[in-house]
């Protein structure tokens, strides 16, 4: 991926409920991608349609990636699957700590292990933080810092160069647009993610970090947030499924120079 470039990943979740229409959302995604001058896309299903996925053609700005991946090379792991798998597949991105998969129960310490895994494996993770309440006194702040540095610590000064970190607020993911951030808020909120990083690998990695905003993004506010919003991307969720809807995010996000 080309870093100058806008990012926008889809997070499918646990959708759709059939092959067939998982290769409708690929498809009517795959149109959009192929017209964006500025910006990639990287759609995130489930695994499973992983690999029939990656066999239709797609344009060069269109990646497949895992929403997850172990942190454990094999073995007695059921349910599991492991970065070895994917990297056969041919996939080469794996979100890392969405919130989602935190609630079930993945801590710091298990997210920096997948980091360490993904980067050890060629592979390229993408990192999910956010705080799950904000208040006058900032402790959200603390919060986050201390996600960021539990997550990335003892993470080889290279493996940090370019890193992607989605910033997701727990507390509107899923909502409608009106709900989600406001795009000074997030403004802040990045300088306050990158001066956090750098806090830990200097100021140079921070400043070559690319942090993305996720939660609630629909196609009304879109255009705000990315043009005041600080943000390189955006991380999708429920919008990213619907055919009407995903076009005119990533339409807008390309018109934005
Ligand atoms: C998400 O869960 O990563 C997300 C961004 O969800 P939504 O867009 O539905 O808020």
């Amino acid at each position: 991926m080309k870093s100058k470039k806008k990012l926008v990943i889809a997070n499918w979740k646990m959708n759709p409920s059939s092959l067939e229409e998982a290769k409708n959302i690929f498809n009517f995604t795959k149109k959009t991608a192929s017209l964006l001058k500025n910006t990639e896309v990287l759609l995130l299903p489930p695994s499973i349609y992983l690999q029939p996925l990656s066999k239709i053609d797609r344009p060069k700005n269109l990646f497949l990636g895992a929403q997850n991946s172990s942190a454990e090379e094999k073995g007695a792991f059921t349910g599991e699957i492991s970065i070895s798998m994917l990297k056969d597949l041919g996939i080469k991105f794996v979100l890392v700590g969405h919130s989602e998969r935190r609630a079930m129960g993945e801590d710091n310490k298990t997210v920096n292990k997948k980091l360490q895994a993904v980067f050890e494996a060629g592979l390229i993770p993408v990192l999910c933080i956010g705080e799950s309440v904000r208040d006058r006194e900032g402790t959200h702040l603390e919060f986050l810092k201390e996600q960021i540095k539990n997550s990335i610590t003892g993470l080889q000064k290279k493996y940090m160069v370019g890193m992607t970190i989605a910033y997701e607020p727990i507390w509107a993911i899923g909502k409608p647009y009106k709900e989600a951030m406001n795009p000074t808020d997030i403004h802040e909120t990045v300088l306050f993610i990158k001066k956090s990083v750098g806090e830990f690998f200097g100021k140079d990695i921070a400043s070559l970090i690319r942090v993305l905003y996720g939660a609630a993004v629909e196609s009304q506010n879109a255009k705000e947030v990315i043009e005041y919003g600080n943000v390189e991307g955006f991380l999708v969720g429920h919008a990213s499924l619907k055919k009407e809807e995903f076009p005119l995010i990533l339409k807008a996000i390309d018109s934005v120079r």
